[in-house]
């Protein structure tokens, strides 16, 4: 009888990892409530809680000021996104030892494919073990891990398992696991559409799968089935490992004619910026460096940096950089033949779009979802932002 081959997945997600950072930096706020977010008057929303401040109800993507109602007491720490890259690199990096297909998801959570380990590793639980109690001897953190037969089932084993635990959900279990779980634990099931099957008495995963599916095609639309298949713990994704993820992005264009007009070339820079955020959100990606390559006519090529505060894959805010960047590098009284932007630092982008959820820019990032939909369609000059009018149709890809 052939032998079935088995895929053991792992879900790795820090708990409460941005506080979890400051707590490492300043144990004076070990066991204290205490939230990430910006002051009340900036950027009010909490981006992580620590468990302490969650006993009171606070919740991420809560307003600041809510938050402080809730618990006075709470510490407000601004956030140190440095500090968290570089405690996300460490943990991602620890976890490569184990297998070289680790996909990082977001800045605190990976994934693991572990087929092909069990040789050198063992038992998978003893690899989530190994993991869990290394990150947290190694490097001071805490994590929780979900071990399943393919991402979704590891994700919501490790979602049930928050905080410091491991659940691992067993091959052939995934339909009996899944079946008693409130709707709401199947990722993809918002608010909106939990409140809305609720209203239909639909608690629980097991009475979402007793309607039939073309009901729920009625109800939820043809997002219906996509649902339908993961509350079945149905999920054919695949663990796309770093070495398959691109290092950068560029794009440069070289002039038919040389130009010193800037008014042109900030249009120029405008309509690569726009491009490059395209692919981004394409790739699922998001940035965190901005390289800018100018060159001469006398050849004469220089590069110049910018580290973005946070990373993005939106042009509203990489265009502003880009063009700052431009103004202070373009200082010669001689004409420029190619211009070129290269984007860096890339990380996956999940569902979260930035640390900070920014009411302005989760419009911006909706907006672009519309344009990214009729340009995959149409093409990417089928739309184009006003101030890119002035670049040739030719220099489109
Ligand atoms: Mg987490």
């Amino acid at each position: 009888m052939k032998k079935e081959i088995i895929s053991y997945l792992l879900h790795v997600d820090m708990d409460s990892f941005f506080v979890s950072v400051e707590q490492i930096l300043n144990p004076a706020l070990r066991g204290k409530p205490v939230i990430v977010g910006g002051e009340s008057h900036q950027r009010g929303v909490v981006a992580c809680a620590s468990y302490e401040a969650r006993k009171y109800g606070i919740r991420a993507a809560m307003p600041v000021a809510k938050a402080k109602r809730l618990c006075p007491d709470v510490i407000c720490v601004p956030g140190t996104w440095s500090q968290y890259s570089y405690y996300s690199g460490k943990v991602m990096h620890f976890l490569q030892q184990f297998t070289p297909a680790v996909e990082q998801v977001s800045i605190d959570e990976a994934y693991l494919n572990l087929l092909g380990t069990e040789r050198l590793w063992g038992h998978p639980y003893s690899v989530a073990l190994k993991i869990q109690q290394g990150i947290k001897n190694e490097i001071g953190l805490d994590a929780t891990i979900g071990l399943g037969s393919n991402k979704l089932i590891a994700k919501i084993a490790s979602d049930i398992a928050k905080p410091k635990g491991i659940v691992w959900i067993l091959p052939e279990y995934e339909t009996s696991f899944l079946s008693h779980l409130p709707i709401e634990a199947i990722p993809g099931i918002g608010p909106k559409t939990t409140q809305m099957l609720n209203e239909l008495n639909i608690q629980t995963v097991q009475q979402f799968l007793s309607i039939p599916s073309h009901l729920v095609k009625q109800a939820l639309g043809n997002n219906a089935l996509f649902l339908y298949h993961k509350a079945q713990g149905i999920d054919y994704s695949m663990v796309r490992s770093e070495h398959e993820f691109p290092k950068s992005m560029g794009r440069e264009i070289t002039f038919h004619n040389d130009t010193e007009d800037t008014y042109y070339l900030t249009a120029v820079l405008h309509y690569l910026i726009e491009e490059l955020c395209t692919r981004l959100r394409n790739h699922q990606i998001m940035c965190h460096t901005l390289t800018l390559k100018l060159r001469y006519s006398d050849f004469l090529t220089i590069t110049k940096s910018c580290q973005l505060k946070y990373f993005s894959d939106l042009s509203v805010e990489l265009f502003p950089v880009a063009k700052t960047l431009f103004l202070s590098a373009y200082t010669r009284r001689v004409k420029l033949r190619l211009i070129g932007i290269s984007l860096s630092q890339l990380m996956p982008h999940n569902y979260q779009h930035s640390l900070f959820p920014d009411e302005h820019l989760l419009k911006w990032s909706r907006l672009n979802h519309h344009v990214d939909q009729i340009r995959k369609k149409y093409g990417f000059t089928s739309i184009l932002n006003a101030d890119t009018l002035a670049v040739p149709l030719s220099f489109s890809t």
